[in-house]
């Protein structure tokens, strides 16, 4: 049974029709579209269903954004911009930390949602409020400090000063894997700088959205401050509302996490309003296991950085590269770390594996699967989708991957590890490189001089040494090649909402 326990939000929304099943599912989590400080259902009246992955049943039905609602929102955006620029950083930085207060004081209600609409277990939801939420503390402690610049020219003929601005009016455009994490990862930054927000959620994922920005809202409203800053319009026409928002001058911004594929589309149409744009896109992460790498160490890294939301995220470890002389003893701990998982529900306590989002992400798994063992590759465990309700896929180990398989080639985003050997350092980071990918790579070495090698060389915006996961709101997190522009979180994260003036004097 799914526990999402929200408290009432005094915030209903036309929109929100809660099927029979599950029945705890709050009758009070907001299912409309956020405008102007309201919620409300879509102008055309149309809502789409939100499925529970686990068990296929449909949770709520949400109002479905139309054109004319995003502009809506843009207009919104706009309009609450230059009031919201000259609320002082310090009342800024109030706000956001208390959102912060307020997202731990929830975390399980924010727990459960996500677990119930993105079917990760419930351990990972709440890590991931954890995670999410810090955005919010570390960019109220980052909003009174954007820094300019002051000085005298080196030629003595002026001074230059540089201010920081906002950018204004940004489009957040936000993937259904970490429902809560990507879109605080976005917001937090952007608010903290001065800009105005039209977020989009994922359609498979918009309730989490709707729970985080209620709390933004209702921290605005208790402030006195504009609350049309965040706007929220779930859709499922994305092309169609983003067309129109990335053709409309009052944008000033995009930032876009998702698919390297839907990344480049943004990307070209952004190009006629030259439009500033941030883009954290796909990957193909190598996880390399060196000789001299402590192996039990790797294979509880490697089960960090592979079965995370079940292999759904853009920091999946996609492929094992692994020494030729401990490939035997890594892959016996991998599969026996793997075979002691346990599948099922999110919810239900003991579970640490959960479904995949949707149906057509076990068919991809399946073929990937096939293809690896079509070209040679040994399955030590798994190898199946499981048959019974929901979209689940056993946890995967495949030995002797041949790397030309579609499963090194290309992002798995399941529960899948396919082991290659190689013989020397640089063979490795050949291999490593040998994509178009490059967010991030992890490494398992005692060797220092190589890891600063490793560090020069591998061709990823982020390596983990020694640990299976990297990501921390305090750290700029990004990619290189087709992994994407731009970075989020740390000190880097804000100055992707800023332009930099310089006055000469
Ligand atoms: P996706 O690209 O299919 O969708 C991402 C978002 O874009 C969703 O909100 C979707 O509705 C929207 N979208 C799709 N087509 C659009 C269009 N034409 N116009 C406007 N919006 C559009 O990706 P996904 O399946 O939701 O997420 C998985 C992908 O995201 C993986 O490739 C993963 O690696 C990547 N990802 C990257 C990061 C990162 O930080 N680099 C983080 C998480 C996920």
């Amino acid at each position: 049974m799914i526990g999402i326990a929200t408290r009432p939000s005094g915030r209903d929304t036309e929109a929100c029709r809660p099927h029979g099943s599950p029945p705890t599912v709050a009758a009070h989590l907001p299912t409309g579209l956020l405008i102007d400080g309201q919620w409300r259902p879509a102008s055309s009246g149309a809502t789409f269903p939100v499925q529970d992955p686990a068990t296929e049943e449909t949770l709520f039905d949400v109002a479905d954004a139309t054109s004319d609602d995003a502009l809506a929102a843009l207009t919104s955006a706009h309009d609450s911009w230059p009031a919201w620029r000259e609320v002082a950083p310090r009342q800024r930085a109030d706000l956001l930390r208390a959102v912060f207060d307020e997202m731990i004081a929830r975390t399980d209600d924010l727990a459960a949602v996500i677990t119930a609409e993105g079917g990760k277990p419930l351990a990972e939801s709440r890590a991931e409020v954890i995670y999410g939420a810090e955005y919010l503390r570390w960019y109220s402690e980052q909003a009174v400090r954007i820094d300019g610049l002051a000085r005298r020219a080196p030629s003595g003929a002026n001074h230059q000063v540089v201010l920081n601005r906002p950018v204004g009016p940004a489009l957040l455009i936000t993937p259904w894997n970490f429902p809560l994490a990507m879109i605080t990862r976005k917001v937090a930054p952007a608010l903290a700088a001065g800009c105005t927000a039209v977020v989009k959620p994922a359609a498979l994922t918009p309730l989490t959205t709707a729970l985080f920005a209620e709390i933004v809202r209702e921290q605005l409203e208790s402030r006195g401050l504009p609350t049309g800053i965040l706007n929220v319009v779930p859709t499922t026409h994305a092309s169609g509302i983003s067309g129109p928002l990335l053709a409309d001058r009052r944008l000033r911004k995009l930032s876009f996490t998702g698919s390297t594929e839907v990344g480049q589309h943004l990307l070209r149409a952004a190009a006629d309003g030259v439009l500033r744009t941030s883009m954290e896109l796909g990957g193909n992460a190598p996880f390399l296991v060196f000789e001299d790498a402590d192996i039990p160490a790797a294979v509880q890294g490697a089960l960090a950085a592979k079965m995370r939301n079940a292999g759904q995220t853009c920091v999946a470890a996609n492929r094992f590269l692994v020494h030729e002389s401990v490939a035997d003893e890594f892959a016996a701990g991998l599969t026996a770390a793997f075979d002691a998982l346990v599948v099922g529900h999110g919810s239900d306590p003991g579970t640490t594996v959960g479904p995949l989002i949707e149906a057509k992400a076990v068919a991809k798994v399946s073929e990937l699967v096939a293809d690896a063992v079509d070209g040679g590759a040994r399955v030590t465990t798994g190898g199946d989708a499981l048959d019974h309700a929901g979209f689940f896929y056993a946890p995967t180990v495949l030995t002797g991957v041949s790397p030309d398989s579609r499963a090194v080639r290309e992002e798995i985003f399941g529960p899948v590890a396919p082991i290659v050997t190689f013989g020397t350092e640089a063979e490795a980071v050949t291999m490593a490189n040998s994509t178009d990918f490059g967010l991030v790579a992890y490494a398992y070495t005692r060797d220092v001089g190589r890891t600063f090698r490793l560090a020069e060389s591998i061709e990823a915006g982020m390596l983990g040494v020694n640990r299976g996961m990297v990501s921390d709101a305090t750290a700029p997190f990004g990619g290189v090649k087709s992994s994407g522009l731009g970075r989020e979180g740390g000190e880097a994260g804000i100055a992707e909402y800023l332009d930099s003036i310089y006055v000469a004097i």
